[in-house]
């Protein structure tokens, strides 16, 4: 099962591509060499990662013909719950009305929608972020992989399973070995096409050694490689932009920078955010967002994470509910429920540019079975799958229970699959590509 669908290319425009699937036209960013009109190419996140055969290409083109637009027809349908009846409901249809003209809402009016408490207005404005997720991306819902390579830390994030606070925790470093296995895995046998790799603070692996890995995998593996080491340096972002990253993915935690001392005794919330203006200044593609439900939290905190995210030129959007795990200073501390996890994706669908993707988090279904579904149909489109080897899962112990750690691949796979299947969602990333400025 292949986690994109393959393009053909139709145009080239300086570094970028016009790449037809199915009739529909997007653009990506062309860094290979060599490729012609007509070539089929797989595209991820607006970047072409990879050429494909036109045999494998028309292949996988016959198994997702009827399909794909089966789906859409499935996804068409679920937001055709009519939006317009929400004449009660006059401020969000007022705002989604504004949004599919073009406009913006204001953080006065995210702030607005972050306080509703009606349930029916709630199920309201979940239908329309619904409603607004599928006019901007149809029904495509990004199926990214994650390999947690190590849980050495040296942070005493006040939050975290894995910081420093936890001593008896058992700690791993994947060898090189070990992640180019993983990362083979995941695009051989598995057919994945974007990757995050992803450790704890830790300094025991050098810059060095990052960048020979990631250059290993880009000369090795057509696919889109995310890093998620925490604050690696400004220079760290770039020497591993130059080894073939192209994706960073760092929350800023929190917008407020007084709670982000109180959690995080020693750090700096404004290097942490120079880390992402960099990494956005160098050209990588932006995952960032913040923690929903830490310790005095206010909803003005959240509007402005949403609001935050957007100027940080956020590509996907992740934020997840806090969860207290037993080993750290907030183990008494209560998570936030479904429905407002759910409310701040739905109102972020509403606050943030349409092109935006929104993630379903590991943690938010941690919190709950039914998040992909609930998510999903209040305006998130993308998901994580965890590709780690099973026997260092647990050992990645960010919060207790996370979903799917003794899952198999295959297992998540086709859970996944048969769930977004369910909805009317494809599997795919149709992204538009980036604009020159
Ligand atoms: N070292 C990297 C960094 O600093 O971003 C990546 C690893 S860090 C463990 C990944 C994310 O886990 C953090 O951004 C944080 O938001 C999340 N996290 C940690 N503890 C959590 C908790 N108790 N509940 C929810 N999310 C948590």
């Amino acid at each position: 099962m292949c986690y994109a669908i393959p393009g053909r290319v139709k145009a080239f425009e300086g570094k970028y591509i016009t790449v037809d699937y199915f009739g529909e036209e997007r653009r990506a960013v062309n860094e290979l060499s060599g490729l012609a009109l007509g070539d089929y190419v797989y595209a991820q996140g607006g970047f072409v990662i990879t050429k494909v055969s036109a045999r494998e290409a028309e292949l996988t083109l016959e198994t997702w013909k009827d399909l794909f637009f089966e789906l859409q027809a499935i996804d068409e349908k679920s937001v055709a719950i009519s939006p317009w009846s929400g004449k009660k409901y006059e401020h969000v249809r007022g705002f989604m009305d504004r949004i599919l003209a073009g406009g913006k809402i204001t953080r006065e009016e995210t702030r607005y929608l972050l306080g509703v408490t009606s349930s029916g207005e709630k199920e309201f404005l979940f239908s329309a972020a619904n409603y607004l997720r599928q006019q901007h991306h149809k029904n495509s819902c990004c199926v990214h992989g994650i390999i947690e390579i190590s849980n050495t830390c040296v942070e005493g994030c006040h939050y975290c399973g894995i910081s420093s606070f936890h001593k008896a925790l058992v700690r791993y470093r994947m060898s090189k070995d070990e992640i180019l296995e993983a990362v083979r895995s995941a695009v051989e046998d598995h057919g994945f096409k974007a990757l995050v790799l992803q450790s704890a603070e830790d300094p025991g692996r050098s810059v060095d050694e990052l960048v020979d890995i990631i250059t290993e995998i880009k000369q090795r593996f057509g696919v889109l490689i995310f890093i998620s080491f925490g604050e690696i340096g400004l220079q760290g972002l770039e020497r591993l932009y130059a080894a073939g990253a192209r994706g960073l993915l760092l929350r800023f935690e929190t917008s407020n920078p007084g709670l982000y001392a109180k959690f995080h005794p020693g750090s700096s919330w404004d290097e942490r955010i120079a880390h992402i203006k960099k990494a956005n200044e160098l050209g990588y593609l932006i995952v960032t967002g913040s923690l929903i439900g830490l310790p005095g939290q206010t909803l003005d905190d959240l509007a402005r994470d949403i609001e935050l995210a957007g100027e940080l030129n956020v590509e996907m959007l992740s934020m997840g509910p806090f969860l207290p795990h037993p080993a750290t200073p907030l183990a008494h501390m209560p998570s936030p429920s479904v429905e407002d996890v759910a409310q701040v994706l739905a109102v972020a669908r509403f606050t943030l540019d349409p092109d935006v993707k929104i993630l379903v988090t590991t943690g938010f279904e941690t919190l709950s079975l039914e998040a992909r579904r609930i998510g999903l149909m209040a305006g998130a489109n993308s998901v994580m799958l965890n590709v780690t080897p099973v026997d260092k899962r647990a050992l990645y112990n960010i919060y207790p229970g996370r979903a799917h750690q003794d899952d198999t691949i295959d297992a998540q796979i086709q859970g996944t699959i048969k769930m977004l299947e369910g909805l009317g969602r494809a599997p795919t990333d149709l992204s538009v590509g980036q604009d020159d400025n």
